[in-house]
């Protein structure tokens, strides 16, 4: 029976890592996988999943406005496909997950999605929200905090080290960068929820 799943976590835990060793061992077994990841830029088609310990595979990229059951269709005709792995999954929209639900339950392929649960401002990504709701089976891919608490939220910070409270869910080229932390230490840092 394929399954949707949903590997979640915060920044930094090392989900592209697990994505690629998932792979890996489809790989390994001489079967074919199929590996998206959000387009954030104007460059379509080839994109790379890449980790932070230095490995890499070249993908195929998802827009906002394509359809992935089209685009899982189309694969799937040119040749078997044991599992599909979707990277940077909290950018599907709603539409887009209902879309894998379907090449799940009527093509029969399992599908592996892996995204940051919630934004620095600590809401749902709409593409989480979507697989929370729809997923077979979730799994949460732990990391820590500067505590050695789990780290569940992540904060923002501009190029002077400032952490930011405000602006859009999604930067592109920006030198922010991301810090994960416990939801105590995650108050603490933006003192938004005292
Ligand atoms: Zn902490």
């Amino acid at each position: 029976m394929a399954k949707l799943y949903f590997h979640y976590s915060t920044m930094n835990a090392g989900k592209s890592t697990l994505l690629l060793q998932a792979a890996h061992n489809y790989y390994e077994r001489g079967m074919q996988t199929y590996l998206l990841t959000a387009q954030l830029d104007h460059r379509a088609g080839q994109a790379q999943i890449a980790s932070r310990i230095g490995i890499a595979q070249n993908a195929d990229t998802y827009a906002a406005q394509d359809d992935l059951f089209v685009k899982v269709s189309d694969r799937v005709a040119s040749g078997p496909v044991a599992c599909v792995f979707v990277d940077e999954a909290q950018f599907l929209s709603e539409d887009q997950v209902w879309q894998l639900s379907r090449a799940v339950d009527d093509l029969g392929v399992p599908v592996m999605c892996y995204g940051l649960r919630v934004d620095f401002r600590g809401q749902l990504f709409p593409g989480s929200a979507a697989l929370l709701a729809l997923a077979d089976e979730m799994r949460e891919v732990r990391t820590i905090c500067h505590c050695g608490k789990k780290a569940t939220m992540v904060v923002r910070k501009d190029d002077t080290g400032q952490v930011v409270t405000g602006g859009a869910q999604v930067q592109i080229g920006g030198n922010e960068t991301y810090v994960s932390l416990c939801r105590r230490h995650w108050r603490e840092a933006t003192g938004t929820r005292d």
